[in-house]
Parts: C-alpha cells; sequence; structure tokens
C-alpha cells in the first residue's frame, strides 16, 4: 500500500486532526461573531467513513456555534482539517483517495479501495468535485493568488497540490488538510458541500 494511503489506517494521524480542529474551533470561538456577539457551542454529530476500524464505528463532533446575540444567532461553522464539507467521509480520505486515483493503477487501486470502502461511484464523483466544484470556488481562486510557482491546474488536484508542501508524506496530507480547510466556511452559501 502507498505511504501516503498507510496513513489512513493510523489513529494517530485522526488524533492529530482532531487537535488542529480543537484549535480551529478555539479559534473560531475567541474571534466571536460578526455582530461582536459571544458564540455558544451549537456542534452535531458525524459518523464519517474510511477511518481505522477502532475510530470507524464512534460518533465524532464538528464543531459549530451560534451566535447568542437576539435577532443575530448566526451560525458559525469553523475551518476542520477532519471534515470536508458535508461528505459523508474523512477529509484525509477524500484527499488521499483522489490523488492516488489519478496515480494507481486499475488493480492497485481496487484493492486500496476495498480496504478503505470507498465505491468506483464515489471515487468519480470526487474526481468532479475536484476538477469542477473545488476547482471554481471562490476559496481556490483567492488561493491560486497565494501558490508560487502557480497553482496546478484542476485536472491534477488535488495529487499535485500535496505534492507541493514539504515533509514526509504525513507532513504534506495534514498541510493540504490546512490548506483547504476553509474551504468549507469559504464558501458554504456557494454549494461547495457534496
Ligand atoms: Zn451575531
Amino acid at each position: 500500500m502507498p505511504r501516503l494511503a498507510a496513513l489512513l489506517q493510523q489513529v494517530s494521524l485522526y488524533v492529530h486532526l482532531q487537535r488542529l480542529d480543537d484549535d480551529l474551533a478555539a479559534e473560531a470561538r475567541r474571534a466571536g461573531c460578526e455582530c461582536g456577539g459571544r458564540l455558544h457551542s451549537a456542534r452535531y454529530p458525524r459518523k464519517p467513513r474510511g477511518g481505522p476500524g477502532e475510530i470507524g464505528a464512534g460518533i465524532m463532533w464538528r464543531q459549530s456555534f451560534c451566535c447568542a446575540r437576539d435577532g443575530c444567532r448566526r451560525r458559525v461553522t469553523p475551518p476542520s482539517v477532519r471534515f470536508l464539507g458535508r461528505k459523508v467521509f474523512f477529509g484525509p480520505v477524500v484527499v488521499v483517495l483522489s490523488a492516488l486515483g489519478a496515480t494507481l493503477s486499475p488493480m492497485r487501486l481496487h484493492r486500496l479501495r476495498e480496504i478503505i470502502g470507498v465505491s468506483l461511484r464515489t471515487l468519480k464523483r470526487w474526481a468532479s468535485w475536484w476538477q469542477n466544484d473545488f476547482a471554481s470556488s471562490r476559496f481556490w481562486k483567492a488561493a491560486q493568488g497565494r501558490l508560487a510557482p502557480p497553482a496546478p491546474t484542476a485536472t491534477k488536484l488535488p495529487g499535485a497540490l500535496v505534492a507541493r508542501f514539504d515533509g514526509d508524506e504525513e507532513k504534506q496530507l495534514i498541510s493540504t488538510l490546512r490548506f483547504i480547510s476553509s474551504v468549507t466556511t469559504a464558501t458554504a452559501r456557494n454549494s461547495m458541500a457534496l
């Protein structure tokens, strides 16, 4: 199994990502609502798929907040490195399988899909999401301006994006997840979620 894919079976990856999500949530809470109001927790349960057996069956919490001020009550959902929009699989699973989907032989890709539990149909839907929804999102358009050398073309996403970050495969994966973590929140009104 490619090293990047082996990471998806390591509980330590998800523990690390959970900690990063806690930090992102704390930051959002400190910033408060746009109206100046305080934020109360309005987290909701998720049961993301594709993680290792030990955590695969458990419920996880997607941090979310609600403005405490009457008349506002705005919902604020912080960026996340574990959840990519409303996709039912973990964010790292979506990134890794999409990246490897473009490089592995059909046989090896089939074996990997079996292990993680991702259908070919789902993988194709993700590919379309990267190339269309993600590539045309406000988030990606803004992000492209910050990348030098220039951002990879849509058809090379997300593999070429992962390869842009320094370090071993785990660092590259986590950096990618951090980089795209605000994609859900930045474009929530832009039907980014699948
Ligand atoms: Zn408010």
